[in-house]
């Protein structure tokens, strides 16, 4: 594939004809290999893979036909171009030669200007055709990388760095997809916003890595407390919200409390000696279609503030 100097096969039994023929074409400046016989051109055409073949028809052991239909049924050589050379009286050869798979044909006697174009022109042809490979190939890896950075992008845009769970702007997005299917299946669904208690504390007690890793902690655990079709998002800072498909407000309110009890439950240790345990305080609310998104986000999170109030690490409803 990356041949970039032409090589020529020429096949004839007889060596005058391969001596006449090497003489015209040493003028191209191509590369040029002889062989004398049918047999064994094919596993030479499969080690070489010359950029042409120039084939006698008459032979005695193999017949150029075979040959050329060998060629063409191996893949390897398959779209290697083979010119007959026959002489002028072989019609019906010309015609088998073309149906075996040829791309051209020239006459003995040899008309040199007319043998030498023909060459030349399949020579060029096989090369562009080469070129056009590279070509496609190189374009469809560049295409390969460009789709998957463009997939690496979109997954970005919708990604929290820190948690590796959706982010606020993919859980408007998905919540407006809930609200769609509300309005077609009548099936509704609640939203929830945790916000960790005395998050603050944590920072400036232990430092901010170790609240990534706590906000990274809490995150595993709230995933491991939901279901299949539920879906978290980190909402910002140290707040997270849920989706809740197709549930209730006291179907929400088991999971957020089993949330809840979970993190509450939970041990969290970061580094050598740091010990240290967690509360949150859930808002939840079904969705209310005369409110739309934000207005039933706004119940849930008034909710939370109300949970605040009341003295954290509790589930209210909104
Ligand atoms: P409350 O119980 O009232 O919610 O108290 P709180 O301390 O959790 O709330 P406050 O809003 O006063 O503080 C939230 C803290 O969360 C302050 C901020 O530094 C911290 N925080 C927000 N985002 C990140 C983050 O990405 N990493 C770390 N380590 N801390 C964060
Ligand atoms: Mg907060
Ligand atoms: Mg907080």
């Amino acid at each position: 594939m990356t041949k970039t100097r032409s090589l020529i096969l020429i096949v004839d039994d007889n060596p005058v004809n391969l001596q006449v023929l090497g003489a015209v074409l040493e003028s191209t400046g191509f590369e040029l290999a002889f062989l004398t016989q049918g047999t064994g051109v094919l596993e030479w055409a499969r080690e070489h893979e010359p950029t042409l073949v120039l084939l006698d028809i008459m032979m005695p052991d193999m017949d150029g036909i075979e040959v050329c239909r060998a060629l063409k049924a191996d893949p390897v050589t398959r779209n290697i171009p083979v010119i007959f050379v026959t002489a002028r009286t072989e019609t019906d050869e010309v015609v088998k030669g073309f149906e075996a798979g040829a791309v051209d044909y020239v006459t003995k006697p040899f008309n040199i200007p007319e043998l030498l174009a023909r060459v030349k022109t399949h020579v060029e042809l096989r090369s562009a055709r080469l070129e056009l490979e590279r070509y496609v190939a190189e374009l469809s890896e560049a295409n390969e990388k460009l789709a998957h950075m463009m997939k690496h992008t979109e997954e970005l845009a919708i990604t929290d760095e820190l948690t590796g769970i959706s982010n606020r702007r993919f859980f408007l997005k998905r919540m407006t997809d809930e609200a769609t299917r509300l309005k077609r299946t009548g099936r509704s669904f609640c939203v929830a916003i945790i916000d960790i208690d005395f998050f603050k504390h944590v920072n400036d007690e232990w430092g901010h890595e170790c609240g990534d890793y706590a906000l990274r902690a809490v995150t595993d655990a709230i995933k491991c407390s939901i279901r299949e079709q539920d879906m978290i998002a980190r909402w910002g800072g140290e707040e997270f919200t849920l989706l809740l498909p197709e549930t209730l407000l006291p179907g929400a309110e088991i999971i957020t409390e089993r949330v809840r009890a979970r993190i509450e439950g939970a041990p969290f240790s970061y580094g050598e000696g740091i010990t240290f345990s967690l509360t949150v305080t859930i808002g939840v609310a079904q969705y209310d279609e005369s409110a739309g998104i934000d207005g039933s986000i706004k119940r849930a999170d008034d909710a939370l503030y109300a949970g605040k109030r009341q003295g954290r690490n509790r589930v209210v409803r909104g």
